[in-house]
């Protein structure tokens, strides 16, 4: 149980707390607690000495045994709430401190008197503008809520000026903030917490209060009739009210009665009775705050463990109960009474109103202050029966009730009066008429008050945090039953179409095995026919029906597997076989080419070996030939005289001269001719042959031999062209040597080159010719020689002719050379 002060709020709960609190409280006091007067107790409760009540009292007509509890003075505890400044009060109060100051801490109210000077009242409770919705419910309601739980009758009442916030504290639904949460909602919750469904039951009257005013017609006189109003079927206006005579318990037999099975229908009625009594309201031309609203609750909880849980104050077990006897219910009641605005009774009177407007406004209301007083002064009468009101709550006040007030104050100075006259209402239904009025003023707790607003912060924000996370978890268990749901689905179609494949090949399997038995029932026909003529001991009888033994049956079968698994081992290794013959005849293929390959490279190989063998052979004898005759050569040059060119050279000769005599050459001697004919004509062609001759002549014989001199320059005049150009060639080189030019102007070299300048219409021979006398030209002598025969001329005309570059710098080197001199 929450209770901030130390526990001692629930009167009758928590006794010696209570009683202890009462007696500091009060010491000045007639009496410390309110007591319950036996006009306004249950009936047969009897109250001992020392003002504890407890006891049975049967009820032998209803067969129902009436149980009391431990049941102890108690008093109505109060609260009082302060209202934050609306905005208004902001505007308009901004510079006025507020006409009361709290002291929550010390359970005390300084209501300003003037600027100076203030009254000091103490409370149960008392709640600042700050306290959240959980702590009023948790301070005010609980403990009553609890005590209805366990039986007993339980009150809440809200009283205050219209505005100060009564509904906000009692009816709030906190649907758009869960922290807002008023204390019908939280009583409600916490009822539903407490109770099975299966065994208990909760169920649910929502009333109105109010006057209805008739004038007597043509006798100036109103009425003022007290109605009572279902807000759950608001055609219903006249709820009589009533009492049972034995047990004294109040009920409302025209009522509509709604049983409550989770908070979502009840916050539905809850909504359904507001609108109702906006309704009526606003059909009979009045406000809501005349009205009172009383919402009914009736639990009847079924006691599990009757010894459990009911101590008497010093811890002994008081049960009074008959173990032999069946399951108990406790019956509790919960009224919760939003009062009308309290207002009216100071306007009333302060302001000149009517007796008859008084009544009218606030009959019920100043009826259950005069209880309250009446009550609060220990007095012989309770005025109960002055209003419906009181009526009603005949048995939900006082005596084995616990009742609970929150007295609701604005802070505006501007209503002091109103703010005074709830505190003087309070502080008489706690039962203080004279109320020490503490004049001292204590050190204000700063801190305390800034640890207590921060508490109620935080326990209003815990609250909604709490909601965010009971969504959150109600959102995965939906989202994680999806997912479930989803995984179901796909596991279903996955085992569907897995059933279907398996039906599929079972069938397939089937089939086949039908056919594979019909082709055996047929083979066995064809082997009992077989054996059927080779022995008749086993011959089938003539209707065909099977004579074969089940055994020989599958005999045959075995054989039949055998004989098939054997053929197909067969077939297999022959195709084996073939395979392999078909690769190895591919392979002899492919070596058989290869073979022959090779032996025709090798064929080739042999032929062009022996092609050059004979090649060899012949350049050894030519080579053997040649310098053999080149021996002869110089043995007859170093004897001097008239040389004599060898014979081969002759015949060379006189073969490019004369080639068409070649045929008829002298087979006497080798010729180089002769060679050359024997030889590969592929292997030296036409004028690079002769060339190689001429080269390897005048290598052999040293140049400056006079008789070869002439003899390469009687080639100048050869018939072959080839023959005339190399040998150009050649006297052009010799010119180049100094030693050799005047040699070749002796042999007469100058003339032939003059000559074949003048004749030869070969651009080849014009300039190497030219190049030869450019060379000749080099000496002095040779140089008048070649003017005297006209050569500057002849030099002109080539020029002049001369198509090739080279040719023109040939003419003019040997122009030049000529000049030079
Ligand atoms: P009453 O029922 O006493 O006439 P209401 O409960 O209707 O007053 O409150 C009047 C206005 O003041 C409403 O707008 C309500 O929301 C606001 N109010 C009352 N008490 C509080 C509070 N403790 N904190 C914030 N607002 C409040
Ligand atoms: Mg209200």
């Amino acid at each position: 149980m929450a209770t901030s002060n130390g526990g001692g709020y629930r009167n009758g709960g928590l006794k010696a707390a209570a009683k202890e609190r009462s007696l500091s409280l009060n010491s000045n006091n007639k009496s410390s607690s309110l007591k319950s007067k036996p006009s306004v107790n249950s009936g047969g409760v009897r109250r001992n000495s020392t003002g504890s009540l407890g006891g049975t009292v049967k009820d032998s007509d209803a067969g129902v045994d009436y149980v009391f509890f431990d049941i102890v003075p108690g008093r109505v505890r109060v609260a009082v709430r302060l209202r934050p400044r609306n905005t208004e009060e902001l505007a308009a109060d901004a510079d006025f401190a507020d006409c009361v100051e709290l002291q929550p801490e010390l359970k005390r109210l300084k209501l300003r008197r003037n600027n100076w000077d203030s009254d000091t009242y103490e409370f149960d409770e008392v709640l600042t503008e700050f306290a959240s919705q959980k702590r009023v419910y948790e301070v005010v309601a609980k403990p009553v809520v609890e005590s209805v739980l366990d039986g007993y009758n339980g009150t809440l009442m809200a009283y205050g000026q219209t505005g100060t916030g009564k509904t906000y504290t009692l009816g709030r639904l906190g649907e758009e903030d869960t922290a807002a949460r008023g204390i019908m909602v939280r009583a409600m919750e916490d009822i539903l917490a407490e109770i099975s469904l299966e065994t208990d039951s909760v169920s649910v009257s929502y009333l109105q209060f109010f006057i209805r005013t008739t004038r007597v017609l043509h006798h100036h006189v109103q009425l003022y009739m007290e109605m009572i109003q279902d807000l759950l079927d608001p055609t219903n206006d006249s709820i009589s009210i009533m009492e049972d005579p034995k047990t004294g318990d109040i009920s409302l037999p025209g009522a509509t009665v709604v049983e409550i099975r989770d908070q979502r229908s009840f916050l539905e009625l809850l909504r359904l009775g507001e609108a109702h009594r906006f309704a009526a309201n606003t059909k009979l031309n009045t406000e809501s705050s005349r009205s009172h609203a009383i919402l009914m609750v009736h639990v009847k909880k079924s006691v599990k463990g009757r010894d459990s849980g009911f101590s008497g104050e010093n811890g002994n077990t008081a049960h009074m109960t008959r173990t032999s006897k069946p399951p108990m219910i406790r019956k509790g009641k919960l009224v919760v009474v939003d009062l009308a605005g309290s207002e009216r009774i100071n306007k009333s009177g302060s302001e000149g109103h009517t007796l008859e407007e008084a009544k009218s406004i606030n009959l019920s209301l100043s009826a259950l202050g005069k209880c309250i007083n009446a009550l609060a002064e220990n007095s012989a009468h309770v005025p109960v029966r002055d209003s419906k009101l009181t009526r009603l709550l005949k048995d939900s006040f006082g005596g084995t009730a616990r009742t609970s007030l929150v007295i609701t104050i604005g802070p505006s100075p501007r209503h002091r009066g109103e703010t005074a006259s709830t505190i003087m209402f309070g502080q008489r239904a706690m039962k203080v008429e004279n109320m020490l009025k503490i004049k001292e003023e204590f050190d204000y707790k700063s801190l305390s008050r800034r640890l207590d607003i921060q508490i109620d912060t935080l326990i209003a924000e815990h609250e909604r945090q709490q909601k965010v996370f009971q969504d959150e978890i109600e959102r995965i268990a939906v989202e994680a039953q999806k997912r479930i749901a989803e995984a179901e689905g796909n596991y279903a179609d996955a085992l569907e179409k897995e059933r279907l494949t398996y039906q599929k090949d079972y069938m397939e399997s089937i089939k086949m095995l039908e056919e594979q038995w019909a082709l055996k029932l047929e083979k066995q026909a064809d082997v009992r026919n077989k054996l059927g003529t080779k022995d008749d001991g086993f011959c089938n009888p003539p209707s065909g029906e099977v004579a074969f033994s089940a055994g020989e049956v599958a005999e045959v079968k075995k054989l039949l597997q055998n004989e098939t698994l054997m053929r197909k081992a067969a077939e297999e290794e022959a195709n084996n076989l073939r395979s392999q013959l078909m690769q190895w005849k591919r392979s002899e293929a492919a070596g058989n080419s290869e073979i022959l390959n090779l032996r025709k490279m090798l064929e080739d190989e042999a032929r062009q070996k022996e092609k050059f063998e004979e090649e060899i052979a012949i350049l050894q004898s030519q080579l053997l030939q040649i310098s053999f005759e080149a021996d002869e050569t110089r043995r007859n040059l170093d004897k001097g005289g008239t040389a004599k060119v060898p014979s081969s050279l002759d015949s060379l000769i006189s073969q490019v001269r004369h080639p068409h005599l070649k045929d008829s050459a002298n087979g006497e001697k080798a010729s180089i001719a002769k060679l050359f004919e024997q030889g590969d004509a592929k292997l030296f062609s036409g004028s690079s042959k002769i060339y190689c001759c001429l080269c390897s002549f005048f290598l052999i014989n040293s140049c400056t031999s006079t008789v070869g001199l002439q003899k390469i320059l009687s080639l100048l005049e050869a018939e072959d062209p080839d023959v005339r150009i190399h040998a150009v060639k050649v006297v052009a080189n010799l010119a180049a040597e100094e030693t050799n030019q005047q040699k070749i102007v002796e042999a007469g070299g100058l003339m032939s080159l003059l000559t074949l300048l003048r004749s030869s219409e070969d651009e080849t021979i014009h300039r190497v010719a030219a190049g030869a006398v450019a060379n000749l030209a080099m000496n002095e002598t040779n140089q008048e020689l070649i003017m005297a025969q006209g050569g500057i001329a002849l030099l002109s005309e080539t020029a002049s002719n001369a198509e090739d570059p080279q040719t023109l710098r040939m003419v003019a080197g040997a122009i030049a050379n000529l000049c030079g001199n």
